[in-house]
């Protein structure tokens, strides 16, 4: 069993860590707000001072912070993750972040004689704790085969090689645009069947058998009818984040993404209409309102 370090310990880095805690290996943890850690330390995990004490202590150190300031702010500095790194260890980190930002932590890694992967997490809150998690990795393979096994104990979805370090985010967020256009699509289908005298339910129904169902619409259908879980899995703000990333690299290569840069908009209504700690799945309240709907029975 290994000696792995976690920082970030928020929605998802902790249930991924309590994945790895319960495959039996020896986690090492960090968060920047220390209480969300104790949980995870009454079942095992060792919480170390800093992010620098945590890659000191690990042959492998992960990290999923929220956004680019996160992690420059846990991987550069005399206490970042960076400073700690042995020659030859790997730094996976797995945040939904700019691939530009990636690539600069990359740089500083690679000066410290360690490896840089980019393995982005595909799947939400509830796919982790199923263990089904999939993802998409960047860098060099070889550093990818070593820490493989730690990916196959956190989710069973599979590992995609996309190419070289930064790659891998920009995978992620052009599968994330994805996200929110079938929500959005998905809460337009639900409308127009209610408001043409279908009920509500059994729009859902009928939508979650047919063939537009995917997993995610499998899972946020509910929401719309009052089953939206108290602890949002992707509030507004966050998916924001990743569609603007998606946008910022389309401006930057060269491709409309007309559809996403729509939805973003709808995201932004609905933060207006005070909906931003909700799942982004509050995208249909937002269309309900204004199509003389009742929103979903979920405030
Ligand atoms: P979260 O619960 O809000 O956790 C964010 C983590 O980042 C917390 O540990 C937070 O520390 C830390 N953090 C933020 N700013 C920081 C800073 N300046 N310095 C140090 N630590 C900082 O969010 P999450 O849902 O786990 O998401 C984390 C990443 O995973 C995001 O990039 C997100 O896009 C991605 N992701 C999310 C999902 C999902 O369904 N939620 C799915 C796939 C990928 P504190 O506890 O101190 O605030």
């Amino acid at each position: 069993m290994a000696t792995l370090g976690w920082v970030g310990l928020g929605a998802m880095g902790s249930r991924l860590a309590a994945r790895l805690l319960g495959a039996g290996h020896t986690v090492v943890g960090w968060n920047r707000t220390p209480d969300k850690a104790r949980a995870l330390a009454r079942a095992g995990l060792r919480p170390a001072a800093s992010p620098r004490a945590v890659a000191e202590a690990a042959e492998a150190t992960f990290s999923m912070v929220t956004d680019d300031a996160a992690l420059r702010a846990v991987a550069l500095g005399p206490d970042g993750i960076v400073a700690g790194l042995r020659p030859g260890a790997v730094f996976v980190e797995m945040s939904t972040v700019g691939p530009a930002a990636t690539r600069e932590v990359g740089a500083a890694v690679a000066a410290r004689g360690a490896a840089m992967l980019d393995v982005p997490v595909s799947g939400s809150t509830i796919t982790v704790e199923r263990g089904e998690a999939s993802f998409q990795a960047g860098g060099d393979p070889a550093a990818l085969e070593r820490v493989r096994p730690w990916l196959m104990a956190m989710g069973s979805g599979g590992v995609t090689h996309v190419g070289e370090l930064g790659l891998a985010k920009t995978m992620k967020v052009a599968t994330n645009l994805g996200l929110a256009v079938q929500m959005l699509a998905f809460s337009e289908a639900v409308l127009l069947a209610e408001k043409s005298g279908i009920a509500r339910e059994a729009a859902v129904d009928a939508l979650l058998k047919s063939v537009i169902a995917s997993p995610m619409v499998k899972y946020r259908g509910p929401f719309v009818l009052g089953r939206m879980p108290r602890e949002a899995w992707f509030p507004v703000p966050m998916i924001q984040k990743d569609l603007q990333l998606a946008l910022d690299q389309a401006h930057a290569v060269g491709v409309p993404l007309p559809t996403t840069a729509l939805v973003q908009q709808w995201l932004t209504m609905a933060r207006g209409l005070g909906l931003a700690a909700l799942d982004f799945a509050a995208l249909f309240d937002v269309l309900a309102s204004l199509s003389g709907r009742p929103p979903s029975p979920n405030r």
